[in-house]
């Protein structure tokens, strides 16, 4: 049995006895609830919070500008936090094992958050491995936020870090051809410079990147995490430091998170291990079949495993989109629903065609979500939509990019006990 790390015991998020994961995933953020008379969290819609001590606010507040640290006590205005936005943090920073989480509007508004933390000290220099998410490579390639990007490949980390370089990230699994990395050699090459892993994909559930040496988790909560489709969300879980730099972002330029999708990020967060165990068990099914299909060119599954497939077709990818019936065929991912969607024709589109292909997105490269229906209706949907398609010679099991699923492993993998070393 593995159990998550001991903390720090004047922590806030301390909890006295250590927990496994799919513990933390259901009580964490709500451990005082029984003590108040509560089961469900309260939803703390307030923009604003009364106090008859004016001077207590200005010392309140000139607390959170010389920190960042959450104020004590009710948060004066919405921007500077929020009581149920709070608990989800407090949970996710658990499951992550990071001392703190800041949750924000998005998934881009937290990357917009840390680049704008990094560049407020000078360091506007990022190192970063394609592919990553379509938008997140737009971000930097176009230095929007005033960052100047290096690409590279991981081996080529070291050498792209400058004195100016405040940041270097990745992606593991990659969006969208699931590329992994080993991210302790990763953040090892990154020396001092502080590493940002969004675990997007894995989730907290597969892989911890902190433990890795990662200073800087990322997420689109809008996936996994939410689980629904319901809640557009990013949160970054970190160090209590660098949090404080970033709840100080937040007030500052008020990417914040709405509190009903605080809640409803909590509500999630409950099911994640059972949903994430659940729909990979599906994908790695999937991946088995697609890779034995003649009509498949490629399949790429990670070895961690994960609830994500993506696969090349021989003949019109478009095709598929078109056909499918159970699967939605839409962007976006991690949902209970199945959803499949053609990268370089969305998740992707803005990435320049040359640096999207360069990255390994071919254009016949289809990224499958998978959910939680039945793995049989889900294969009769996929078998049905590639029926036009043609056949190339012999499957494709040989240039899988994961050999572990040959034997299983992949599968096995995503199986695995949810406490962690
Ligand atoms: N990171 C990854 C890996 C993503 O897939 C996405 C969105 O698809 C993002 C970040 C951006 O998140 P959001 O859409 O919540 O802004």
């Amino acid at each position: 049995m593995f159990i998550l790390p001991a903390m720090d015991t004047t922590s806030p998020h301390y909890s006295p006895v250590p927990r496994a994961l799919a513990t933390e995933a259901v009580h964490a953020g709500r451990d005082d609830l029984a003590r108040q008379g509560l089961h469900a969290p309260p939803i703390d819609l307030s923009t604003t919070y009364p106090s008859y001590d004016s001077r207590g606010e200005a010392a309140r507040i000139d607390a959170f500008a010389a920190t960042g640290a959450e104020p004590d006590g009710p948060p004066v205005y919405g921007r500077l936090g929020n009581p149920t936005v709070a608990r989800f943090e407090t949970a996710l920073a658990r499951l992550e094992g990071t001392e703190s989480a800041v949750a924000f509007a998005s998934g881009m508004a937290a990357l917009t958050a840390v680049l704008l933390a990094r560049a407020a000290t000078g360091l506007r220099h990022v190192v970063a491995v394609r592919p990553l998410y379509g938008s997140s490579d737009h971000l930097l390639t176009a230095g929007l936020l005033g960052s100047e990007v290096t690409w590279t490949d991981p081996a080529g980390i070291t050498d792209a870090l400058r004195p100016d370089t405040g940041l270097v990230i990745v992606e593991s699994p990659a969006n969208p051809t699931l590329a992994e990395l080993d991210l302790r050699a990763v953040a090892h090459a990154c020396g001092s410079v502080p590493l940002l892993a969004d675990n997007t994909f894995a989730t907290p559930v597969l892989q911890r990147p902190a433990e890795h040496g990662a200073r800087l988790v990322l997420h689109s909560a809008t996936k996994y995490l939410g689980g629904h489709g319901d809640v557009m969300a990013g949160v970054v879980a970190c160090d209590e430091e660098f949090a404080g730099r970033l709840r100080q972002v937040r007030f500052a330029t008020g990417g914040v998170l709405h509190p009903l999708a605080g809640y409803l990020l909590l509500r999630g967060l409950a099911t994640l291990p059972v949903r994430v165990r659940a729909a990979s068990a599906n994908a790695a099914e999937l991946a088995r079949r697609l890779t034995a299909d003649p009509r498949v060119a490629r399949v790429h599954y990670p070895r961690i495993g994960g609830a994500m497939i993506a696969f090349e077709v021989h003949g019109d990818p478009h095709e598929v989109i078109a056909a499918v019936r159970l699967i939605t065929p839409a962007v976006s991912l991690g949902s209970v629903d199945s959803l499949i969607q053609h990268p370089a024709s969305i998740s992707h589109r803005v990435v320049e065609a040359e640096d999207r292909r360069g990255a390994g997105v071919s254009d016949r490269l289809l990224r499958l979500s998978v959910g939680l229906e039945d793995v049989e209706d889900l294969w009769s949907d996929l078998d049905g939509a590639l029926a036009p398609l043609p056949r190339g010679a012999g499957n494709c099991a040989t240039s899988h990019s994961a050999p572990a699923l040959a034997d299983e492993t992949a599968a096995v993998t995503a199986l695995r006990p949810s406490r962690t070393p």
